[in-house]
Parts: C-alpha cells; sequence; structure tokens
C-alpha cells in the first residue's frame, strides 16, 4: 500500500473531508479501509488515533502501517469497494481535547525546560492521564509552580501555533527544543516565538484555545519525575469538579472554600482532644471498678464492659502484678481479656484456646497475653475458667 496523504498536515480544523478507497483489507480481525487520503489522524507521538465516521459506519480506532498507509478501522464493513468515494467525519470533540492537550503538552514541556530545566523524554496522552516524563530527578515545588505559570501566561497572551515542513536551509535556523525522530520530512510545530518542536501531531491554532493548563501531580519515577497535567475542557471539567466539592464542604463547615482546610485541621485536633478525654475517663472508670473488685491475687471476674475498658482494667492489674482473667458478657456472648502478670505461670493463650473449644469464638494470642469473643454464654465465668485451667 502506498502511504496516505495526510490531511491534517495542513489543515488541523478539517473535519469532514471526501476520499478514494486506495484498499478494503482487516485490522485485529476487524474490517478496516485505508483511503489515498484522510483527515483522520493515527495514533502516534504520543496522542491517540481519532475515532469518527467512514461511509457512515462508525470508525473506532485510526493506525498507521510501517508503509505509511493510515488504516481506519471499523465498528462493521461499509461496503466499500477501491476506488469508490468515502465521506469521512472525524468525532471533533474527542479530536479537539486531543489538539489541545498536544499543543498543552508542548507547552508545559517547553515551560519545564524553561523554568525547571527539565528537558523531555517523553509524554503519554492517553483518553483519561496526560503525563510528561522529565530528564531531572527532583524539582522544586516552586519551579513546578513557575513552570505552570508561564504557561497559563503564554495561554492568556494567545500565541499562534504554526505546523509546516520547512526546508534544510530554514530548519537550520530554528532551535528546535529536542531532536527530531525522523531524517527527512521535519514537521516543525512553532507556540510563538516561545516553542519550537519536530512533530506529527494535530494542534490548536492559538494558545488561548487551551484555557488552562495545570500540574496535577509530579512524582520521582526511574530517575526522572513524571509530571501529570490537565489542560482546556477536561481539564476545566476537573477543575470545576473539584471546586463544587470545595464549595459543598464549605457549607457543611460553615466556611469559605479557602477555610475548609483549616477546619478540617480544627475538627482533627477536636478529635484528638475527645479520644484523650475518653482515654483518661476510661482510666478513671477502670480505677472506680477494680476498687470494687477483692483486694489481692490474680482476678477472675466477669465484669460490665467493653472490651476497651475491659483491657484497660486488665493493664491496670497486671502493672499492680495480679494476673487479669476477665470476661464481659452480653446478650450474644462475652468480651474475653486474658493478662498475666510477671511471675505468673498462667499460659493466657492456652486457656483461650479451651474456652473456645466450649464455647466458639474468635480470638487468640500468647502466653502472656490473650484476646477474643466468645460466641456462647459464660454462666459462672469463676468455675468456667476453673473447669478450663490446662492441667
Ligand atoms: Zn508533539
Amino acid at each position: 500500500m502506498t502511504p496516505t496523504r495526510r490531511l491534517y498536515h495542513d489543515d488541523s480544523a478539517l473535519r469532514r473531508f471526501e476520499a478514494v478507497v486506495q484498499a478494503v483489507t482487516a485490522h485485529d480481525g476487524k474490517p478496516a479501509i485505508v483511503l489515498e487520503a484522510t483527515a483522520f489522524y493515527p495514533e502516534a507521538g504520543g496522542q491517540l488515533g481519532d475515532h469518527g465516521t467512514l461511509g457512515g459506519v462508525e470508525v473506532i480506532d485510526t493506525q498507521e502501517l510501517e508503509s505509511g498507509a493510515i488504516v481506519h478501522v471499523l465498528a462493521a464493513d461499509p461496503g466499500l469497494a477501491a476506488g469508490a468515494t468515502a465521506t469521512g467525519e472525524i468525532d471533533w470533540a474527542r479530536r479537539r481535547q486531543h489538539m489541545a492537550q498536544h499543543t498543552g503538552q508542548h507547552l508545559l514541556s517547553g515551560a519545564l525546560l524553561d523554568r525547571g530545566n527539565a528537558p523531555t523524554v517523553s509524554a503519554r496522552l492517553g483518553e483519561t492521564a496526560l503525563t510528561i516524563d522529565v530528564a531531572r530527578d527532583k524539582i522544586p515545588e516552586a519551579e513546578l509552580a513557575a513552570a505552570e505559570a508561564l504557561a497559563n501566561d503564554l495561554i492568556d497572551d494567545d500565541l499562534a501555533v504554526r505546523a509546516w515542513f520547512p526546508d534544510a536551509g530554514e530548519l537550520a535556523q530554528i532551535k528546535l527544543r529536542r531532536d527530531p525522530k525522523v531524517a527527512a520530512d521535519i514537521r516543525v510545530v512553532a507556540i510563538g516565538d516561545f516553542d519550537y518542536s519536530p512533530c506529527g501531531g494535530t494542534h490548536c491554532s492559538r494558545t488561548s484555545q487551551l484555557a488552562a493548563v495545570r500540574i496535577t501531580g509530579a512524582e520521582r519515577y526511574k530517575g526522572m519525575t513524571r509530571v501529570t497535567f490537565t489542560a482546556a475542557r477536561r481539564g476545566r471539567a476537573a477543575l470545576f469538579a473539584h471546586d463544587h466539592v470545595l464549595r459543598a464542604l464549605g457549607q457543611q463547615f460553615s466556611c469559605a472554600p479557602t477555610d475548609v482546610p483549616a477546619a478540617i485541621d480544627k475538627l482533627r485536633k477536636d478529635g484528638e482532644a475527645t479520644r484523650a478525654e475518653i482515654t483518661a475517663l476510661r482510666g478513671r472508670l477502670a480505677d472506680a471498678i477494680i476498687a470494687t473488685l477483692p483486694g489481692t491475687g490474680p482476678v477472675i471476674a466477669a465484669i460490665p464492659a467493653d472490651a476497651d475498658l475491659l483491657r484497660s482494667i486488665g493493664g491496670k492489674l497486671v502493672t499492680a502484678g495480679r494476673d487479669a482473667l476477665l470476661c464481659a458478657p452480653d446478650d450474644t456472648g462475652a468480651a474475653v481479656v486474658l493478662f498475666r502478670a510477671q511471675g505468673s505461670t498462667v499460659d493466657c493463650g492456652a486457656l483461650w484456646k479451651q474456652l473456645a473449644a466450649r464455647l466458639g469464638g474468635r480470638g487468640g494470642g500468647r502466653a502472656d497475653r490473650a484476646e477474643g469473643r466468645l460466641a456462647g454464654p459464660v454462666g459462672d465465668w469463676p468455675a468456667l475458667v476453673a473447669s478450663c485451667a490446662p492441667a
């Protein structure tokens, strides 16, 4: 097959066109058409292939063959024969986003080099994630912010974006941001006088069409930094959605959206203070309950408490040199805490296994400390413990 003439090189805004069918073929088991000329952009250079319709049938992908022929992969057989004329129509909303994010990538790559001394190694402009890998291990936050600010200043400046094939003489005069990947027929995409890159992709005609570029993340990746960004309509939708969430949070906290972080910080501190107060009160309650227990020796007792209070009582008894073999019965079973004091020979783990074998339950532990929840009624707890004591 002969290379397909690329109509988007001359006019990236061309949405609808007519072209002669060069070949009817198949691609990955799906019907496919190669035209003599097309406005459909094939996946390349980090930009996804176009969708749309050809001869009224849905184009689900556009790919490029090694021969330079462009394959339109179709959802169904369009019933076109070689030599026929077909009408193609690009899914414009999708392509416009792709153009804007590709121009956004060039702009941000130029800005990251200018303000962050970080040359771009590769970029991926996917269906959801837009990333640029730059050859610098760690970029300070301030330099990322400066690069983002510069990119947005250049969007506000409404610079013209131009794509053309310079001749060898002109090309020699152009300072490209990176080396071209091809040796001949080098296409240059220029953003005003700010950035000149070799590129075969489709681009906006002016930077204002990007609306905004926002860096949404930067993480270290294989000795480089992977910068995630968003731009144009998709970026605007994401930023509006975040604003919506922040405003809703502001209403919840009865504060301005920008005061939400401070409100959350206060909530967190209040929570910490409340937890500390509960711990202190639980300790005082544990002391009060311990005061009602017999004064010396191991404590084998059923206590009206929850597992946390039981643990607190057990801890205090062990500190006082007393074994704590405790349970807190309720409607469906009992929480159990078995703590051994220093010098004692009680095997808490073995005792738990005996109790669980009798009544069923979930839990376990070691010789000095075991905890769990028994599934059945404990009845007379001291008698049950005594009957379970290992021989
Ligand atoms: Zn490019």
